[in-house]
């Protein structure tokens, strides 16, 4: 089932869902706790779940001669696997990130293909983020520079237009596709207005729903949506919240997303003792997120988990 369709039927009756995101096990792990991690949340019955997609990372290999070797590895390979082996398990709609990032368009359309051989017919089309120690992103020789050409691409590919040109098709993909949105603006965009011109592309490229980047602050989210309708984005916008978890993320969060954190959020963790209580604090703050977003008549609210969902059961046991 598209993912538009899921979320439009939630909006229809009326009672808020969920959904979240997972990382695909770490190179060497099984899908163990994968497992263990989605077990505790079905009985809220989420909506659907995404997993995200890990470009490789650059590692350096001293040869016998002294010299460096620059080599590339994928900690977290899998997306596709663990996709298939989630869906199978739970019968639970699963949305693969796809990402431009280390990867030509001969690689996007395998792995398209082999989505589509698996049933998966939702994906997250993103440009994804910059090779580890390097300021811009550099798109690979034959691949795509911003998500929009990826968006592009697989909406050719429903069309039955394939890179090398049309096929003659006794099949065709289905692929609906969602796109990254940022309340806070991406931290590369010169201004707000001018991310949100290119968000328009990627909707008007054939996005049909949105995923938002993390926000603590739901007014930001909510004047966010209101920014979208007006610019003529009328896709559904689904919220990303991210439950606090340690005080480490006092420093990480702003670092790696570029978001702001609200004072008193971080007055309440600066408070905490260790990261247990931080882990409560979050919880409460998800909460009350979530209860604001509801209250604004948000129909799904999508969680980031990083693959541990103890709060996330006590978040959904108070929302869902
Ligand atoms: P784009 O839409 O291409 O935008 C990137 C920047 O370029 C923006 O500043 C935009 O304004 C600008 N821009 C867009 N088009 C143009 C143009 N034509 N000309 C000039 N400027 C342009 N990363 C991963 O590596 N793996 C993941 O699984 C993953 N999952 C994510 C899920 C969500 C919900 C979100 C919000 C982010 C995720 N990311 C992931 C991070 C994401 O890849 C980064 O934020 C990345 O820097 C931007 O991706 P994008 O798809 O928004 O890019």
């Amino acid at each position: 089932m598209h993912i538009t369709d899921i979320i439009r039927k939630a909006g229809a009756e009326g009672k808020p869902r969920f959904s979240f995101e997972l990382l695909p096990p770490l190179k060497g792990d099984g899908t163990q706790r994968t497992f263990e991690a989605i077990d505790p949340l079905m009985e809220f019955s989420p909506i659907f779940c995404s997993v995200t997609y890990h470009r490789e990372d650059v590692k350096y290999v001293e040869k016998e001669n002294g010299l460096l070797e620059r080599h590339t590895v994928r900690r977290r390979p899998g997306t596709v696997g663990i996709s298939a082996a989630i869906m199978q398990r739970y019968g639970l709609t699963v949305i693969p990130h796809l990402i431009c990032g280390g990867q030509s368009r001969y690689d996007i359309e395998d792995a398209l293909i082999d989505l589509d051989f698996l049933g998966i017919q939702n994906v997250l089309a993103l440009r994804g983020d910059n090779l580890k120690g390097e300021h811009t992103f550099r798109n690979h020789p034959d691949g795509h520079l911003h998500a929009s050409e990826l968006v592009e691409q697989i909406e050719r590919m429903n069309r039955g237009v394939f890179i090398d040109g049309e096929v003659e098709q006794c099949h065709n993909t289905n692929f609906c596709i969602g796109v990254a949105g940022y309340p806070e603006k991406h931290a590369e965009a010169p201004n707000k207005a001018e991310d949100l011109r290119r968000l328009k592309e990627k909707v008007d490229a054939g996005a049909a729903y949105i995923i938002t980047q993390m926000s603590f602050d739901s007014a930001k989210i909510l004047s966010f949506i209101d920014d979208c309708r007006a610019a003529g984005i009328d896709v559904p916008i689904v919220p990303g919240i991210k439950p606090f978890s340690t005080k480490a993320q006092l420093t990480m969060l702003p670092q790696i997303f570029h978001v702001d954190l609200p004072e008193a959020l971080v007055e309440t963790v600066k408070r905490c003792n260790n990261n247990a209580e931080v882990r409560e604090a979050g919880v409460e703050w998800a909460i009350a997120q979530g209860r604001e977003l509801i209250a604004a008549g948000i129909p799904v609210l999508h969680f980031y988990t990083m693959g541990k969902t103890d709060n996330m059961v006590k978040i959904a046991r108070a929302l869902f």
